[in-house]
């Protein structure tokens, strides 16, 4: 594999950017390589600054379901450059896509567009705050909402990988309102609403955990969690981020047949331009600025440009929902390979997979929660990922994320994945 222009670049950038990158897991850190730059995308590839072409499991981390520059996403923006970028001033763009969010998610009644995962998240737990005027929230040990500083807590993925559950700069006084709680253990939030009871403004939770891996809820879990949030006048906030329109048009939500007070999204309602979103309750979104005295605002919330790419994006997916069987099945198929790899290999792994998101785990054990997703033998997984990349198969590089199956990938890409998969093992289980 060539790395000379990708290695100069990225040398440059780290003498200017901290670490090189603008997100920490883009720095590769955790599997100790530099990165490949890259220069392109197309459908289900990527291709690098030294020319090297890889199948791209990682879709931007999420929004690109439908593969890299889908054509009509493509079309789409190319007329908004020529009509203006961004008016800070209402559009009809913006109507179309709380429409057809809120039509695809009855939990939905309004919704605000905002900029990013983190500011969904972020001014969700404000809303909900101001709304039942309490202030603790109780969030699940390696869930991960984005890094505003009361949710920046035993975060998962990007904090996990690089060993830093909690950061410097979070003041404790913050830190004291957030609760941990083990995820899908029914006793331990059970345990936390008797104590804290009308303490407690909000629950948030990833309904599928994919920044541990993929650790669904279970259906019980998710019922208590609605049931206890009732009981005591909490908010329950699903952090559907990652899982929504991702494993099913409905969401986790309608997989679960559970309806959250307020719901975040982000990632594949951008459609790959920076977006989030935030949503519920009609009375409870109404106590938002300006109808209500929560403030929040955005120079360029909404802007044309990634709403038009959302909307595409939600639009093809609501008009073709064969999509969502497609991408299951080619899911499926690549676990059902790599299952009968590792049997074959006798390589010590357990899956979870939700749809179109799949997480190969280096461990024996079933995996349901932090402390299970943790005993995974993260050195393996790092000689997995380099022999993989090598091999053309670009997954996240880290143990604590998903494997994104997009609309692009076809039969072909999901074969060649097998085959380096098992080249991979192959020289894993002989370097043991
Ligand atoms: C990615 C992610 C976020 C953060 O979104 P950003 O757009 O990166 O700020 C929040 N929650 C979940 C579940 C995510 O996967």
């Amino acid at each position: 594999m060539k790395q000379e222009r990708s290695l100069e670049i990225f040398e440059a950038s780290k003498k200017i950017i901290p670490g090189g990158v603008n997100s920490p897991a883009r720095a590769f850190s955790s599997v100790n390589m530099t990165p490949p730059v890259i220069k392109r995308g197309k459908g289900a590839y990527l291709y690098d600054e030294d020319g090297n072409t890889y199948i791209d499991y990682v879709g931007s981390w999420g929004p690109l379901i439908l593969g890299h520059c889908h054509p009509e996403v493509v079309e789409n923006l190319e007329g908004v450059l020529q009509t203006g970028t961004s008016f800070g001033a209402p559009t009809e763009i913006e109507l179309k896509m709380a429409q057809l969010i809120t039509e695809g998610m009855p939990s939905i009644e309004m919704i605000r567009m905002v900029n990013s995962g983190t500011e969904a998240t972020m001014t969700a737990l404000r809303l909900a705050r101001g709304y039942t005027k309490r202030n603790k929230i109780i969030k699940f040990n390696g869930n991960y909402h984005g890094h505003s500083d009361s949710l920046l807590i035993k975060a998962g993925s990007g904090a996990l990988t690089h060993g830093v559950p909690n950061s410097p700069g979070v003041t404790p006084e913050v830190a004291k309102d957030t609760i941990t709680a083990t995820y899908n253990d029914i006793d331990d939030i059970k345990n936390i609403f008797n104590q804290y009871s009308e303490e407690i403004a909000a629950v948030i939770v990833e309904p599928i955990a994919g920044n541990m891996g993929v650790i669904p809820m279970t259906q019980a879990f998710a019922q208590t969690l609605r049931d206890l949030t009732e009981k005591y006048g909490a908010l329950l906030i699903f952090d559907e981020v990652m899982t929504g329109f991702r494993v099913a048009f409905g969401g986790a939500q309608s997989l679960y047949g559970i309806k959250p007070d307020l719901t975040c999204f982000g990632k594949i309602i951008g459609g790959g331009l920076p977006v989030g979103a935030f949503g519920g309750k009609k009375e409870i979104m109404e106590h938002l600025s300006p109808t209500g005295p929560v403030y929040q605002a955005g120079t360029l919330s909404g802007n044309p440009l990634a709403m038009t790419a959302g909307y595409t994006t939600l639009k093809i997916l609501k008009e073709n929902p064969q999509i969502y069987e497609k991408i299951e099945s080619h899911a499926a198929a690549l676990e059902s390979g790599f299952k009968s790899i590792v049997k074959d290999l006798e390589v010590s792994a357990s899956f979870n997979r939700v749809g179109s998101m799949l997480c190969m785990f280096f461990t024996d054990e079933t995996v349901i929660d932090f402390d299970t997703a943790n005993t995974s033998n993260t050195n393996q997984f790092t000689f997995y990922f380099k022999e993989m990349l090598s091999r053309g198969i670009y997954i996240a590089p880290s143990q604590f994320e998903a494997m994104f199956i997009s609309n692009a990938h076809g039969k072909e890409e999901i074969n060649k994945t097998i085959e380096a998969a098992y080249e991979s093992l192959k020289s894993l289980k002989e370097s043991l």
